[in-house]
């Protein structure tokens, strides 16, 4: 969490370095004391905590701003993405590459199978995750943040970087180091988080996670992007869910300016797009009751499956009180691998609908409703409810 506070006190902004940051949200479930706190001359978007970074690795599943840990995300994201990366660039000839939170090492095995000769260099700080490739041939694993190590400057043909960037000490640093370290003919995949995702009509999840510090639109990253030097060849996948660039260096950096800054326009967006969500997430929160209730009622009459143990069930297991003792099989395809149980409940895969016929499944999914609802109709399954026709009515 950045508590990089100056003489006066004054938080500074971590991408135009001014004392313009104002507090908009004050996050209600945090652990931290954050408070999001927006540029007024730059539209960046960043968490200030009263208190200093507490190391903490507790796996928690949490619709509140302590969620975090579950270290499935970027598995989940690579395989969502590497197709298209694949189609964009020929790793075949690639022979640097660089990959910032490594983590379970999904990218850096595939990348090992796809070119046999590249060498590797994997970044991550989490010594635990590391088993799977630490070993691999022509791989040099660093176990230390990205930002306390020294990388040769010009070297790298490919950089991977992916949901790593919103939890940087510093987001800007991060950018200039990887501007730095990548050669002149070289790509850098960035992904991050969305901010545009806070404006989901039937968020239950606090956005602003004591975990992530940075929290980027569209147009404040690539304006910020554009400004350090960097070309966006390509938009990778657009979604309001995340922000998925291909990057290279440009030819000749003749747009640099003396310092960044945004129009007061941009700026008025996310102030309005923050305080939107701030209502809305409240008055979300306010119908959860209502849902578990009916959820209830209907596992007292029939049996049930529920697919999604992630934030939303979290939500409404403890603000919409909904009973976990009832649910004959709570799924999840990532959940079930680790933690493998929520709530006390053990999480199984789907899987388990060869053997097992509910009267009802229960979605409780955000990003990858239409797929789930898809593999339930191959089941067989015919009665879907899903958590947003629920939040409708
Ligand atoms: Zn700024």
């Amino acid at each position: 969490m950045k508590s990089d506070i100056d003489k006066e006190n004054k938080p500074v902004c971590d991408f135009c370095r001014r004392q313009k940051l104002t507090a908009i949200y004050k996050v209600p479930t945090s652990n931290l004391g954050v408070s999001v706190c927006l540029c007024l001359n730059c539209g960046l978007a960043q968490s200030i905590s009263k208190q200093k970074i507490i190391k903490n690795r507790t796996v928690s599943t949490s619709s509140d701003a302590g969620w975090g840990n579950i270290r499935q995300g970027k598995s989940l994201r690579f395989k969502k993405i590497r197709n298209e990366m694949d189609n964009e660039i020929d790793f075949t000839g690639l022979k640097r590459i660089l990959d910032i939170g490594s983590n379970r090492g999904d990218f850096v095995k595939w990348i090992r199978e796809k070119n046999t000769s590249s060498e590797i260099t994997a970044v991550e700080p989490d010594k635990t995750l590391v088993g799977g490739y630490k070993n691999i041939s022509n791989v040099l694993l660093i176990t230390d943040r990205f930002e306390d190590i020294a990388l040769p400057a010009v070297h790298f043909d490919f950089i991977y970087c992916l949901h790593t960037l919103e939890h940087a000490h510093s987001a800007r640093q991060m950018l200039e180091k990887i501007y730095d370290c990548l050669s002149p003919s070289g790509f850098c995949l960035l992904e991050v988080p969305d901010l545009e995702y806070t404006s989901n009509k039937f968020i239950v999840e606090e956005f602003f996670i004591d975990k992530h510090t940075f929290h980027f639109t569209r147009r404040i990253l690539t304006g910020f992007l554009d400004f350090l030097g960097f070309e966006i060849l390509k938009t990778i996948e657009k979604d309001n869910f995340n922000i998925t660039l291909i990057l290279k260096k440009k030819a000749v950096n003749s747009s640099a300016q003396p310092s960044f800054k945004t129009s007061v326009k941009l700026i008025n967006q996310t102030r309005k797009l923050i305080a939107d969500y701030k209502k809305r997430f409240r008055s979300n929160i306010k119908k959860l009751p209502e849902i578990g209730h009916k959820l209830n009622e209907l596992q007292r009459r029939q049996k049930i499956v529920i697919w999604g143990a992630g934030r939303i069930f979290d939500a409404l297991v403890r603000y919409g009180k909904l009973k976990t003792d009832r649910i004959d099989y709570l799924i999840d395809t990532y959940l079930s691998v680790f933690p493998g149980q929520v709530h006390g409940i053990k999480v199984v895969e789907h899987g388990i609908l060869r053997q097992f016929s509910p009267d009802a499944a229960v979605i409780l999914a955000t990003s990858s409703v239409e797929e789930i609802q898809k593999t339930l109709l191959s089941y067989g399954i015919w009665k879907i409810i899903k958590f947003q026709d629920l939040m409708e009515i």
